[in-house]
């Protein structure tokens, strides 16, 4: 059976990955879970995030599928979404979904479908409703809900549904080994500042970069900043992300921290781009959805208060976009300041208040810089000056003259190829140039 969970945190407390975990491994009475839970991102755009807009699911495997173990199962879960989630918070709306085997087959595309919108688009608790109030006539037995206040989680929930039951085809995962506080530690409990030794955390990304990334932020080289560890009141302590389980596992191990109660691994789409959609045209976005678009350098990067930097870009229909590098994107944003108009580009992010927020760039052509000088004399090697008002240029010593200034190209700072944020100000569902093959980085 499929368990989908979302939205049980809230900023002052919680998370649910958390509450995942602890399902993993409580749920083992019922069954066996099968492979590792799944941390699904959806879109990064939505204002109802907590953090970083996750859904949680489970695959387990019961071990008896009679209908009182069913009912066991799904009370099981529900009353630990009761006691755990912060339902006193306004935002927090949990749901729940449960799919049994018999629904597998007809349910696997329409809820792949809703997965992917989930996490381009954005879609209404009503549709989410709909959706299940049908499944639930066709499959009386094998499709059931449970939700809290607005029930807004079940979007999530069945979003993560979708992406478990379609993880064969849809290849592109990686995984975060997840590790969580002592409960009398976290922050909702007036614990302490966590503990994580940063020299242990830089060891761990030696011994298992490129096949993790993330542990540290080195875009400022003199102070390696551990990207890893968050600081909010939830029980995470660290989380290592990587392409494979057994290399999480590996740097994990090198960390030395405070006590933990537990870690998990998730099976996750983070840093896969499912959230970026491919256009030619400006008029083709929507507010609130990620995309890819290559265009032309319109005018150069602003520098705008709060040291964001922001510049035009055209398609090749003459749409016009606004593209941002926010302050928190580090040292991405002089890359930006080194593009001149007429340079062809392609930009990577989410468009919302009718600006795409840059997540990465390649820089496909670079256009030539050139500025004009006065001449130089051809007889002493000088720089001429003006003789006057329309009348070109003269060396003083020479005598020599010469009608209009001559252009000089000025070497570009920038090259071809492809530039990113750094990881401190990475969306979790950004796929980072470390996991780009060789192949990635010519196309
Ligand atoms: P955390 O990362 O700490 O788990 P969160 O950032 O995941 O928190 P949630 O508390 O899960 O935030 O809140 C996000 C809410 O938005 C959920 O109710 C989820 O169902 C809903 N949601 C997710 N994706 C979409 C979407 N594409 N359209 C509309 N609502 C969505």
């Amino acid at each position: 059976m499929l368990i989908g969970i979302d939205d049980t945190d809230s900023n002052e407390g919680m998370c649910t990955t958390y509450l995942a975990a602890l399902l993993a491994d409580e749920l083992r009475v019922f069954g066996t879970v099968a492979g590792f839970p799944y941390l699904i991102r959806l879109n990064p755009t939505i204002s109802y995030k907590t953090r970083g807009n996750a859904a949680l699911g489970i695959e387990l495997n019961l071990f008896a599928e009679d209908s009182e173990t069913k009912e066991k199962v799904i009370s099981f879960v529900t009353e630990k979404i009761e006691t755990y989630a912060e339902l006193s918070c306004d935002q927090t709306n949990p749901g729940a979904v449960f799919i049994f085997d018999e629904a597998y087959e007809s349910l696997r595309l329409p809820l792949n479908d809703f997965y992917k919108k989930a996490v381009t688009g954005v879609i209404e608790i009503e549709e989410a409703t709909a959706f299940l109030n049908q499944a639930e006539l066709e499959f009386p037995n094998a499709v059931f809900h449970a939700s809290m206040k607005n029930g807004r989680g079940l979007i999530g929930s069945l979003a993560a549904c979708g992406a478990m039951l379609n993880s064969d085809t849809d290849t592109d995962f990686t995984f975060e080994y997840v590790v969580y506080r002592l409960p009398s530690n976290w922050g909702s409990c007036g614990g302490p500042e966590r503990f994580v030794d940063k020299e242990s955390l830089i060891l761990a990304d030696q011994m298992t970069t490129p096949e993790t990334w993330d542990t540290i932020d080195f875009d400022k080289k003199t102070k390696p900043f551990p990207v890893c560890v968050p600081s909010g009141n939830d029980p995470v302590l660290f989380g290592i992300r990587g392409n494979s389980a057994a290399a999480v596992s590996k740097a994990a191990e090198c960390v030395i921290s405070e006590e933990i109660e537990k870690a998990q691994i998730f099976k996750t789409n983070q840093g896969t781009d499912a959230h970026l959609i491919s256009v030619r045209f400006v008029s083709e976005m929507k507010p609130l959805h990620s995309y890819i678009l290559e265009g032309i350098v319109h005018s150069i990067a602003e520098t705008i208060e709060g040291g964001h930097d922001i510049f035009k870009l055209r398609d090749p229909s003459g749409g016009i976009l606004t593209c941002a590098a926010f302050e928190p994107t580090g040292n991405f944003r002089h890359i930006i300041r080194e593009l001149i108009p007429e340079d062809e580009i392609r930009v990577y992010g989410s468009f919302k208040n009718e600006t795409l927020n840059l997540e990465k760039m390649k820089v496909l052509k670079l256009a030539e810089d050139l500025k004009s000088e006065n001449p130089i004399c051809q007889e002493c090697g000088k720089r001429m000056e003006s003789a006057g008002a329309g009348q070109g240029f003269r060396c003083k010593k020479c005598k020599t003259k010469t009608e209009s200034k001559t252009e000089v190209l000025i070497p570009r700072k920038i090259n071809i190829g492809y530039y990113e944020v750094p990881p401190s100000a990475r969306r979790h569902l950004s796929k980072p140039l470390i996991r780009y093959s060789k192949e990635d980085l010519k196309s």
